[in-house]
Formats: C-alpha cells, structure tokens, sequence
C-alpha cells in the first residue's frame, strides 16, 4: 500500500468512525470553516447536506434563551479550551426551536503544516432532558409554594390554641383553631394523594382490577361524602339519577378518583347555588355528569384546564388553593379507563363535566 493509499484508508476509518456516533460532528479550519461531519450534524440541523469550505455560521445558527441571534463564529474562533453549553438553540426553518449541547474543542490538525490547528464541535438535541429539568423545576417550586400556605395556616392555628390553652382562655375559640388546623391538614393530605396518583398513573403502575359498579350506589355513596362540604359553604347537591341503569364494569379506583376530583372542583368554584350529579345509561356504559353553577371558565382556559399544574388567572380561581394537577390526572385516568371527558362551561354562570365510561368487559 502506498502513501495515499494509507492516507485514504486513515480517512475513511476517520469517517465511518464520526459516522457511526449519534452526536453531530463538525470540524472546522482556523477560520472556521467546515472540513468535516457527520450524518448525525446533518440530522440535528436539520438540514440535507454541508458545503465544505463553507464558514460554520451558514450551518450553525445558534440563539440564546431570549430568542437572539448568537455569533457562533467569534464563540468558537475565540474558545482556547474546551467550553461547553447547555443553554444554546437552533431554530428550524419551520419555526420549532429546539435545546442543544454544544461543545468547542480547538485542536490541533496536524496535517502537515506548523501550528496548524481548527475546532471540533460536538452537537447533541437535548430538548428532551431540558424539558424534564424545566418540567421538575416548575414542579418543585409548584409543590413548595402550594405546601407552604396550608402548613402556614395550621401552624398559626396550632400556636394560637396552645396560647389560649396557657391562658386558660374560651374553649370555642380552642376548637375553632383546631378545626382550622384540621382543615388545612385534610387539604394537605388530599394535595398527597393526587401527586401520588399522579406519580402512579404516569409509571402505569395503577391498580387495574375490573370490577362490576353499581351507578346507583355509587353516586349516593358520592353524596354521603360530599354533602357536608357543600353544605357548609352554602350548596345543595341533587342527584339525578337514570333509573334504567345498569351495572358499569370499571376499574372503580379510577372511576371514583375521577369523579371526586369533579365534585371537589365544582364545590371548589362555586360561590353560590347548587351542583347536580347525574347518572344515565349509554350504549355499553353509564355517563356520569357534575354541573355547578360556579365562576365557570373562559374558552381560551378550557383548552388548558387538563394541562400539568394549569390553573386559571383568573382571581375567583386564584381566591381557592389548588395545585392545577386534579384535572390532569383525571385525564390520565380517564385514558387509562378509555373514557370520554367533555367540558361545557360559560363564565359566570357554571361547568358540566361529563365523562363517559365504556364497559370494560
Ligand atoms: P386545582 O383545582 O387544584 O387548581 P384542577 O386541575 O382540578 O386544579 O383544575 C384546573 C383549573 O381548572 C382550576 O384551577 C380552575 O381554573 C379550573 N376549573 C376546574 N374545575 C372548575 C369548575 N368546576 N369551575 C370553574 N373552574 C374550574
């Protein structure tokens, strides 16, 4: 083998190895100009093929998190060392932006002539984990803020019946304390049990037992439960319930997961009035519905009530604690269920929640 020879058969083992990585691969001159890459730089890109000679930028157009235009040539031709960046974006033709893992090593090229040296780019799509990271960040302060003003309340509530206790004070002011501790305790209890259904259902580890419902007692049982909360703000349940019901076979977790998140809502957002429960026989299942005559909730918001942690702006919402993720899981359950929600609301006048619930067997 002679000389060019070898040096073909270097470079096309240099090729083939950069081909067979998943990151993107660009090397450049001094000047920044491409002399080298890979399918995966062409695939991240997003674009069909690199010009060599050509200089990075025409390729690679970075911005930053504000949306503006970043020089991506002076970033490398200036980097002395290895730098690497998590917070650079490529924005496609089509308009999506997505986040990228840059990393600029100047190297040394050493074919042939002195001093000689470029840069290696290594280019990874990582929209994926900086979604996540967001999503757990959001979460947590979320979560923590959430937690923080019912702890405030039964603690104050706490300190103030121990006060009065010392001083021998009026025993109704004790229970009225307690009982407001008691309440902020149940909501954080309530607050749990959803972030764990939630962490169940989005690993599928949820309980899947079909079981045969009886409508009926079911949605009475709902009553018996959610009767006195509605009574001490002032509301009348009334339930409306299909007499030609049958027998739903369900998963009665989710089904009754559901449903409470629907009536502690329409309690929740219902200032005055009443809410109804209903029951009637579909083709091959039962519908449950709960209406209220609550603040309701705008168009632009009924796209969006289903969404993690969404909560609405507006401030009769905003009056009620709330983590935004009760309708998100009742979405998650109703999938699981195979069941239909439909959502008909008017601000100012009140929400139905209906959802159809198939026979499962
Ligand atoms: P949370 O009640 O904890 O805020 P949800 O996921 O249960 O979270 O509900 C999301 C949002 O949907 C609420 O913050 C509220 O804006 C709106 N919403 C849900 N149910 C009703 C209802 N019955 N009446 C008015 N708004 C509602």
């Amino acid at each position: 083998m002679n000389k060019t020879e070898q040096l073909e058969l270097e470079h096309k083992r240099l090729e083939s190895l950069i081909n067979s990585m998943s990151d993107g691969v660009i090397s450049t001159d001094e000047k920044g100009n491409i002399i080298l890459y890979n399918g995966a730089a062409l695939d991240v890109l997003d674009i069909n093929s690199i010009q060599r000679g050509f200089s990075i930028e025409s390729v690679l157009k970075i911005i930053n998190d504000k949306k503006e235009p970043l020089d991506v040539k002076r970033i490398i031709l200036e980097s002395k060392t290895q730098t690497i960046s998590r917070d650079y974006k490529i924005k496609y033709t089509d308009g999506s932006i997505i986040s990228i893992y840059l990393s600029i090593s100047p190297v040394h090229l050493g074919y042939g002539k002195k001093g000689d040296h470029g840069f290696v780019l290594i280019i990874r799509d990582i929209s994926r984990e900086k979604s996540l990271e967001e999503e757990r960040d959001e979460f947590i302060s979320v979560i923590s803020h959430e937690l923080r003003t019912p702890i405030a309340i039964a603690e104050g509530a706490i300190s103030n019946a121990q006060f009065i206790v010392e001083k021998k004070g009026d025993i109704t002011t004790i229970k009225d304390a307690l009982e407001s501790a008691h309440s902020q305790a149940i909501y954080l209890e309530e607050m749990i049990n959803d972030l764990s259904t939630l962490s169940r259902a989005e690993r599928g580890v949820l309980d899947t037992d079909i079981e045969e419902i009886n409508a009926r007692d079911f949605v009475e049982n709902l009553l018996l439960i959610y009767e006195k909360d509605a009574q001490s703000k002032g509301l009348k349940i009334h339930l409306d319930i299909d007499p030609s019901l049958e027998l739903l076979s369900s998963v009665k977790l989710y089904v009754q997961e559901i449903m409470q998140n629907f009536i502690t809502n329409a309690i929740k957002y219902t200032p005055k009035g009443s809410i109804i429960i209903t029951a009637k026989k579909i083709d091959n299942g039962v519908e449950f519905a709960v209406s209220d005559t609550g603040i309701g909730i705008s168009k632009g918001d009924q796209a969006r009530i289903f969404d993690k942690f969404f909560r609405s702006e507006d401030y009769h919402t905003r009056e009620q604690n709330g983590t935004g993720l009760g309708l998100h899981v009742t979405r998650k359950l109703a999938l699981l269920a195979k069941a239909e929600i439909t959502v008909h609301s008017e601000l100012g006048k009140g929400s139905t929640f209906s959802i159809r619930f198939p026979n499962l067997k």
